[in-house]
This record gives structure tokens, sequence and C-alpha cells, in this order.
């Protein structure tokens, strides 16, 4: 959007330039008769005046017409990112990076453990290390677990796992 607005004033010393170039061309034209010789006859030099002025006004239109399609393209293109950015919210899946051997799913950046049963309902619901004990009360095995209470999906806990 900033670069948009830095367009116009462009535009602006285009239009600018293209005022002073007629004024040149008033200029020019009137050396046209010295350059050429004295041979053209005034009707001659005013028909070049014309097609001088005609050339340079389309010139000028036809910058004017490019400039502000160019412009209203780019202002298409800033409302369509900002209608997307806005009607599509940011997918939780895309921060996550999916261990398929284990199930569950890691973020890319805190390395946080997700469980996968949740995290495709929408829910960033963190993992805990848990460990069983055997029926006498001897450790058995550690294991992942979902915190959230409708869950509790386990996950296999593997050597090495912190
Ligand atoms: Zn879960």
């Amino acid at each position: 959007m900033k670069k948009l607005l830095q367009e116009i004033p462009k535009g602006a010393l285009n239009t600018l330039g293209g005022a002073l170039g007629v004024m040149l061309l008033a200029i020019i034209s009137k050396q046209i008769r010295s350059v050429l010789g004295l041979s053209l006859s005034d009707t001659q030099v005013s028909s070049i005046q014309f097609w001088l002025l005609v050339f340079a006004v389309s010139t000028f239109l036809f910058v004017g017409w490019f400039l502000f399609f160019r412009t209203q393209r780019k202002l298409r293109l800033v409302e369509k990112q900002l209608r997307d950015s806005l009607t599509t919210p940011r997918k939780i899946l895309d921060d996550y990076e999916h261990l398929k051997k284990r199930g569950f799913w890691v973020h890319r950046k805190t390395g946080q453990r997700v469980c996968g049963s949740c995290l495709i309902a929408g829910i960033e619901s963190p993992l805990s290390a848990a460990s069983y004990q055997d029926s006498v009360g001897r450790f058995d095995r550690n294991v992942w677990i979902c915190g959230r209470k409708d869950c509790r999906q386990e996950y296999f806990w593997q050597k090495g796992d912190v």
C-alpha cells in the first residue's frame, strides 16, 4: 500500500513532464522553419506543429492510461490479498510437522509435541510425559499423553525423548 502511494506522485511528475513537453513543443516548432530551411510554407509548419501536438497528446494519454490501469491492477491485488488474509484463517497445521511414525505433531519452532487427534480438530493440545507402573509398583513404561480431558490419547515413548 505504501508503495502504491509512492506511485501517485510519480504519475503527477509524469503529467508535469507532459505539460513541459507541450511547452517545449511550442518552442521547438518555432525552430522547425530554421532547421528545415525556409522553403516550408506557414501551412506546412502549422501542419507539422499539429501532428507533433497530436503525437505528444496521444503519448501523454497513453502513459496516463497505462499508469491508471497499472495502479488499478495493483489496488485490486492488494484488495484481494487483504480479503484472502481476512477470510482464510491462519492454518494451525502449518505451524506443526507431522511425525508419521509417532502419530503426534511437533511445533516447527518451539518443538512442542501436540496431540494429533486434537490438532486435526483445530485444538493445540500439548502432550505430557507419563509413566506406568506394573501391579507391584515398579516402573513399567513411559508414554506421551494428551492433556485434554476428553481425549487422553496416548503415544509411544521412544528412547531419547526428553
Ligand atoms: Zn488429544
